[in-house]
């Protein structure tokens, strides 16, 4: 017998019919033995109907505190109401089964509402269910904070909350159920030749998810790695009564043994994000200072920079740039031109351009492999791809580029580095 977590994605819970199958998946596993755990995102399309509700009536200018407070009460109903779906679905075929939301565990997080952090799961409640046979249904996406308010933990946070009760409760294992079948070399919607891997390595899945792949929520990797919580991501299309260890082999696993990984792929996976707008600081002088003048200045008001880039300097001037959250742009323009244009003596433009993507390669192949970056600039030139910026890390190179070579970026690196055959990848080394 083991303590298993589910998590099922909105898709997997999108309709009556698609609860009822759940239900009939959860009562098989627990039928088989084990203890269950289960932890449901909204119906899809139910979290953005209600943040579209909230933003119809919601105060003009910046949103304060107050209104956030609300958003997030509002917010959380979805996930309340497929909770209790599933609840009655699982106990309507006899499985006695008990739905809790996030403040009835309690799931305590800090006050950020839209983006609050976990901070310690009461697990009592939920192991004196286990112990008597009940199905434990714990509600994704929420949970509260210090004063009793309700909080949510950003989008797609329910693969959090999951892999947040898994650690609490030192499950065997959390299961991510999602509308595909595992963690593929780049977004299967995008290249149809993308193909899944077995295994990913934690490390690799955690520069995946802070790139922008939004297959897991980054916060639930950094739990599985703290935790050292086994994930496995697979898909709840599968029919239910599939032979359950086959099914418990299927879909992606992520690995802590990073050895074993390294022999076989170079790079795992391809990542497009179009959250990021560019932010250029045109014509600031070329002296020690002024990048921390601009990007103090950013950061002081809380805006998060990912990629930074400075021209070369002509005539004692150059010119700054660097990326910031799409929904974040305006703000940091505003900024840049009320505060930092003035110190830095006037005479400096600030252009921003939302219409870029950020196209990452993931692999820890690279920290013993040269040549990736050099493949990676020669395809995007062969395509005709202007590079706007670059970053690196030991085990990634993400470019900026125009949103509109979006696509043919990810096919032309994804076939440059053969990633629709397994372990082809290596013979660039
Ligand atoms: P859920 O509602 O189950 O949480 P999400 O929509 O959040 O599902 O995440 C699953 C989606 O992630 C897939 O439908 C797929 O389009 C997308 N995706 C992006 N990158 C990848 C990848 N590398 N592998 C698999 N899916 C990916
Ligand atoms: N329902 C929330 C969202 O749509 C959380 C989740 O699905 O994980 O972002
Ligand atoms: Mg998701």
């Amino acid at each position: 017998m083991a303590l298993i977590v589910h998590k099922y994605g909105g898709t997997s819970m999108g309709s009556t019919e698609r609860i009822a199958n759940v239900a009939r998946r959860v009562a098989k596993w627990a039928r088989a033995g084990h203890q269950m755990v289960v932890v449901p995102s909204a119906m899809s399309g139910e979290t953005n109907r209600l943040l579209a509700l909230a933003k119809e009536l919601a105060p003009a200018g910046v949103p304060d505190a107050a209104y956030l407070r609300e958003q997030d009460a509002l917010a959380a109903t979805g996930e309340q109401a497929s909770s209790a779906l599933l609840a009655i679905a699982l106990q309507a075929i006899g499985q006695p089964a008990v739905s809790y939301t996030g403040w009835q565990v309690a799931v305590h997080t800090d006050s950020a509402y839209t983006k609050a952090r976990i901070e310690s799961i009461d697990a009592e409640r939920v192991r004196a269910d286990l112990a008597a046979g009940r199905v434990v249904i714990v509600t994704g996406f929420q949970g509260i904070d210090e004063l009793g308010n309700i909080t949510t933990l950003g989008r797609g946070g329910s693969d959090t909350s999951a892999v947040a009760m898994a650690a609490a409760l030192g499950a065997d294992e959390c299961l991510i159920y999602t509308d595909v079948d595992g963690v593929y070399t780049t977004d299967p919607r995008i290249v149809p030749e993308a193909r899944r891997l077995r295994t990913i390595s934690f490390e690799e899945m955690l520069e995946l998810a802070s790139l922008g792949s939004k297959v897991l929520q980054i916060r639930s990797v950094e739990f599985a790695g703290k935790y050292r919580v086994p994930v496995r991501v697979l898909s709840s299309f599968t029919p239910w009564d599939i032979d359950i260890t086959e099914e418990a082999r299927s879909g992606t696993l992520i690995t802590f043994e990073e050895d074993e990984k390294m022999e076989k792929e170079l790079i795992s996976g391809i990542t497009p994000s179009r959250e990021e707008a560019k932010i250029a600081v045109i014509g600031v002088p070329d002296k020690p200072g002024t990048a921390a003048q601009i990007l103090g200045a950013v950061a002081a008001a809380g805006i998060e920079v990912d990629v930074v880039i400075q021209n070369v300097a002509k005539d004692g001037r150059t010119d700054f740039s660097f990326t910031v959250a799409r929904g974040e742009c305006e703000r940091a323009v505003e900024l840049l031109r009320q505060q930092v244009v003035p110190a830095l003596g006037g005479n400096v433009e600030v252009a921003s351009d939302k219409h870029i993507c950020k196209v990452s390669i993931v692999g820890i192949g690279m920290r013993s492999h040269v040549g990736v970056a050099s493949t990676m600039f020669r395809t995007l030139s062969e395509e005709g791809i202007n590079i706007q910026m670059i970053s690196t890390s030991e085990i990634k190179i993400s470019v900026v580029i125009d949103e509109k070579y979006t696509e043919l970026a990810v096919r032309a690196l994804h076939k440059a580095f053969g990633l629709e055959q397994a372990g082809s990848s290596k013979k660039l080394a």
